[in-house]
């Protein structure tokens, strides 16, 4: 049986996924038994347009963007977002909380009107083509990257965790942010990552985006238990999740 082919291809973002990759070191000799690298710009020279999984790292903030993008869909049989950019829009979101135009201006000053730095507001991968599976985090968990690409190469469907970060901080027996006063994101936040914010000492700031179905109702109760209010709430929410993404 011929390997997958694979390509990754990155947008607006600052590559730090495609790093956690790379990091693999010796690890992705593993991967390259089960799956054909066929273009990476940030670590091979060869390009192809005949690839069976596309990975995309990066959010989607141009037209031309969404140009691109489609056409590595049109060629992919499988696209996964790799990283919080792609999946949810990530960091990049912020910049749809204000005036597309001041925000260029701020960034890039007199330059701002040149064509080639036209902007749009951001889009998760997902909310351009179709996503097949998504890798989440900012940056991604390399143990649930290669766990992606083994079941994606041997045909199996990848079980990514819709539960709270929660259940695997407390498997950790870490104290509870909340006991520090502060607020933490883990209640509403997809697990996977097993918790290394907390288990160091900071609160989870939601990299990973929420859950599919948030128990509101108790991220509520807990933000009243410590005498925090939903508007605390939203204010943690806007680094990851942007405004059009809370819903509490
Ligand atoms: S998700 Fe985070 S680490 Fe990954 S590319 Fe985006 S900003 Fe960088
Ligand atoms: S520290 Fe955060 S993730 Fe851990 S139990 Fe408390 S709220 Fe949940
Ligand atoms: S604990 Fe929260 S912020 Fe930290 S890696 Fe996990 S999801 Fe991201």
């Amino acid at each position: 049986m011929s390997k997958p082919r694979v390509a990754i291809f990155d947008f607006a973002c600052c590559e730090g996924c495609q790093l956690q990759i790379v990091n693999l070191e010796e690890e992705i000799v593993d991967l390259i038994s089960l799956v054909e690298p066929v273009e990476w710009r940030e670590a091979m020279t060869e390009s192809s347009d005949e690839y069976d999984i596309a990975m995309v790292e990066g959010s989607i903030t141009r037209p031309q963007d969404e140009e691109r993008v489609k056409e590595i869909r049109e060629r992919a049989k499988i696209l996964v977002a790799i990283g919080s950019c792609a999946t949810t829009g990530g960091i990049n979101k912020l910049k749809n909380n204000f005036d597309l135009d001041d925000v260029k201006r701020w960034v890039y000053g007199e330059a701002a009107d040149m064509p080639h730095l036209n902007t749009a507001v951001t889009k998760s991968v997902g909310g351009v083509v179709k996503v097949g599976n998504n890798i989440a985090g900012c940056p991604i968990n390399r143990e649930e990257f290669k766990y992606v690409v083994r079941c994606l190469a041997l045909g199996k469907e990848p079980v990514i965790p819709d539960y709270p970060v929660c259940v695997e901080c407390k498997k950790r027996e870490n104290a509870c942010r909340f006991e520090y006063g502060e607020i933490c994101l883990g209640p509403i936040t997809r697990a996977g990552c097993n918790a290394p914010c907390p288990s160091a000492g900071f609160w989870c700031y939601g990299c990973r985006g929420y859950v599919d179905d948030p128990n509101v109702n108790a991220a509520k109760d807990i933000m009243e238990k410590y005498g925090k209010t939903i508007e605390d709430l939203k204010q943690k929410m806007v680094l990851f999740g942007g405004k059009q993404e809370q819903t509490i």
